[in-house]
C-alpha cells in the first residue's frame, strides 16, 4: 500500500520535510510550554460546546465576518476567515502560484510556513536576507523581487517570527508601491503585542496588499484555528474560491464569537499589556544572564535570544520540563522564548541563572553594636520562614514575631542587651536594627506598594498606616493603664514605632484604643505586620511614586 502511495504521490510532496512544529503532546501537566508563541491564558470563553454541531456551519459565518472585519477596520467583503493564518498562507499560494512556474519571495530568517506551502505547491522560493540585525533591507528585497520574473507573492512578517523585529508601515507601503505586479503579504500575527499600526485598512484599499491576522496569539485561541486574510474585495473573492466547502468548524466559530464579545475586550487588552510588561521584565533580567549573549525584545509575545551553549541549555530546559524553540538556522545559538505567565517566566529565569538574584535583592542583614546592646538581624521579604526572635524580653519577642508572621516574611533577630538596667535600650535598639534591615531589604523600593492598613483584636482596635516614602514620620495615639506586660514596659510601644519609622524611612501612624493592654499592644504589632505585608508586596516593576524614586 505504502509503495503505491509513494509511487503516485507528487514528488515535491515527498521531497518536503514534515512541517516543523516541535513537540505537541498535552498529556503531561508539568511541562512549561514556551515554544509555540501561544497565549498562556486560556480563552475567555465557556459556552463554545453549546453550538449545534449536527448542522454544517456557514462557510463564511456572517456574524463572525462582521465582528472580525470591524475589529480590523474593514468591510466584511474585504476579509476571508480562515483556519488560522497558516491556512490563509496556503490559500494564497494555491490561488496564485502555478506548480513549476511561479515563485514567492521571503525575507529570511522568517516564519517557515511561507516556504513550506510554496514547496508543497511546487512554487519556487526566493530569499532576500534580512540585515545582520534582522531588519528588512528594502534594497535587497526589491532586488531579489526583480530578479524573479514569475514572482507572484512576497511575504513579510511584521513583527517578524522568530526575531521579533517590527517593520515600519511606511517601509512596507514603499515596497508595495515599488512592486505593483506582485502581491505583498504582510503577516501581522503578532501585531497586537507591538506598537505598530496595522496595514489592514490600507490592504482593503490597495490592489496588491494582503494582511494576515489571527486570533491564535492575542486572543488565546490557538486551538480554535481562526485567522483571516484582509485585502480588496476582488482579492478576497479569489481567495474564497479556493476554500473547501465548510472550512470552519462550528465549535471554533462559537469560540471566536465568545472571545470577541465586546465585554471581553478590556480583559484581553489587559492580558496583552501584561504579556508586554513581562516581555520587558524578562528582557531586562535575561540581559544579566551569563548564558545569554543577546536579547532581542521585539514586538511579539516572545523574545529572541542568542545563547552561549545551545546544546547544554537544551538539556537543562529538557530536564526542567521547559519547552522553547531553538532556532539555529536564524542565528547561532538562536532561541525563541514565548512569554508565559509570571510563574513560568520565573522558571526560565532560574534555569538561566538569573532567578534567585532578585529574591536575594530583598534580603538584608544588619549588625548593630553599641555599649548598651549588640544586635544581629536578617530579613528576607520573599520568604515567610524562618522566624527566630530572641530579644531577651519574651513579650517583645512575641510582638516582633507577630510582625513577621503577619508581614509574611522571614525574620531572624537576636539581641544581647543591658537588661540588668531595664528593657528600654534593647527594645529601642532592636526596633532601629529591624527597621534598618527592612529598609535595606527593600532596596530601591521597586515594585512595592506604599500604603498599608489595620485590624481589631477582641475589644481592642488598632489602625496602622504606612507609607514607605523614605521620609521618617512616626505618629502614635493611644494610652496604656499598666506600666509593664511581663518585663516589657508598655510605654516602649510608641518608642518602637517611632524608631521603626526613623530607621525604615517610613511614615508610620498608629492609633489604638480598647481596655486590655496586652490586646492593645498585640493589636498594634499585628496590624503593623499586616500593613507591612501589603506595603512590601511586589506589585510591578515600577517605583510606586510619580517622582520615580522613594
Ligand atoms: C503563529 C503564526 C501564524 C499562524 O497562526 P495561526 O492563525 O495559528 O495559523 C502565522 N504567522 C506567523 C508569523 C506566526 O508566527
Amino acid at each position: 500500500m505504502s509503495s503505491l502511495a509513494l509511487r503516485l504521490a507528487r514528488p515535491e510532496l515527498l521531497a518536503l520535510p514534515p512541517f516543523d512544529i516541535g513537540t505537541r503532546d498535552t498529556g503531561t501537566g508539568d511541562i512549561i510550554s514556551l515554544d509555540a508563541n501561544e497565549n498562556p491564558f486560556p480563552p475567555l470563553s465557556s459556552s463554545a460546546l453549546d453550538a449545534g454541531i449536527n448542522r454544517y456551519p456557514e462557510p463564511q459565518p456572517v456574524r463572525l465576518c462582521r465582528i472580525m472585519s470591524s475589529l480590523y477596520g474593514v468591510a466584511p467583503d474585504q476579509l476571508v476567515v480562515t483556519r488560522g493564518a497558516d491556512d490563509a498562507i496556503d490559500l494564497l499560494v494555491r490561488a496564485f502560484c502555478r506548480a513549476g512556474e511561479d515563485a514567492i519571495l521571503v525575507a529570511a530568517p522568517t516564519f517557515s510556513a511561507y516556504a513550506h506551502f510554496a514547496h508543497l505547491q511546487g512554487a519556487r522560493v526566493a530569499n532576500a536576507q534580512l540585515t545582520k540585525d534582522f531588519d528588512l533591507d528594502t534594497g535587497a528585497f526589491l532586488e531579489a523581487a526583480r530578479a524573479e520574473p514569475a514572482l507572484k507573492l512576497a511575504f513579510i512578517c511584521s513583527p517578524n517570527n522568530p526575531t521579533g523585529n517590527p517593520v515600519p508601515p511606511a517601509q512596507l507601503l514603499e515596497i508595495a508601491e515599488a512592486l505593483p505586479n506582485t502581491i505583498i503579504v504582510v503577516d501581522e500575527a503578532y501585531i497586537e503585542f507591538s506598537e505598530l499600526r496595522s496595514l489592514a485598512e490600507e490592504a482593503a484599499k490597495r490592489a496588491n496588499l494582503v494582511v494576515l491576522r489571527t486570533l491564535s496569539k492575542a486572543y488565546g485561541l490557538a486551538g480554535a484555528r481562526i485567522g483571516a486574510a484582509i485585502s480588496n474585495a476582488e482579492m478576497i473573492g479569489v481567495l474564497r474560491r479556493a476554500l473547501p466547502p465548510y472550512p470552519l468548524p462550528t465549535l471554533s466559530i462559537e469560540a471566536a464569537l465568545v472571545a470577541l464579545a465586546p465585554a471581553r475586550r478590556a480583559v484581553h487588552q489587559d492580558r496583552i499589556d501584561r504579556i508586554k510588561a513581562e516581555r520587558a521584565r524578562m528582557a531586562d533580567r535575561l540581559a544579566a544572564s551569563p548564558l545569554v549573549r543577546t536579547v532581542r525584545n521585539g514586538g511579539g509575545n516572545f523574545l529572541f535570544l542568542e545563547v552561549e551553549d545551545a546544546p547544554a541549555l537544551a538539556r537543562r530546559f529538557d530536564q526542567l520540563g521547559i519547552r522553547v524553540r531553538f532556532r539555529e538556522t536564524a542565528a547561532a545559538g538562536g532561541v525563541r522564548l514565548t512569554i508565559g505567565t509570571p510563574e513560568e517566566n520565573e522558571a526560565v529565569l532560574a534555569a538561566l541563572g538569573v532567578g534567585i538574584t532578585c529574591v536575594e535583592g530583598r534580603r538584608a542583614e544588619v549588625a548593630r553594636d553599641t555599649r548598651e546592646t549588640s544586635i544581629a538581624v536578617a530579613v528576607d521579604l520573599d520568604r515567610s520562614a524562618p522566624r527566630r526572635i530572641a530579644t531577651g524580653i519574651p513579650f517583645y519577642d512575641h510582638m516582633l514575631d507577630q510582625v513577621a508572621a503577619h508581614g509574611g516574611f522571614s525574620l531572624i533577630l537576636s539581641c544581647d542587651g543591658d537588661l540588668d538596667i531595664d528593657g528600654h535600650h534593647s527594645i529601642e535598639d532592636c526596633a532601629i536594627a529591624f527597621g534598618s534591615a527592612l529598609a535595606r531589604a527593600l532596596g530601591k523600593r521597586q515594585g512595592i506598594g506604599r500604603f498599608g492598613f489595620a485590624l481589631p483584636m477582641d475589644e481592642a482596635d488598632a489602625h496602622v498606616l504606612i507609607d514607605l516614602s523614605g521620609r521618617p514620620c512616626g505618629v502614635f495615639e493611644g494610652r496604656f493603664e499598666a506600666s509593664h506586660i511581663g518585663n516589657y514596659p508598655t510605654e516602649m510601644t510608641s518608642h518602637v514605632f517611632r524608631s521603626l519609622a526613623e530607621s525604615l524611612g517610613a511614615a508610620i501612624h498608629v492609633r489604638v484604643s480598647g481596655q486590655n493592654d496586652h490586646h492593645k499592644t498585640e493589636a498594634c504589632f499585628k496590624a503593623f505586620g499586616r500593613a507591612l505585608r501589603q506595603a512590601i508586596r511586589v506589585e510591578g516593576g515600577d517605583v510606586p511614586s510619580t517622582k520615580g524614586m522613594l
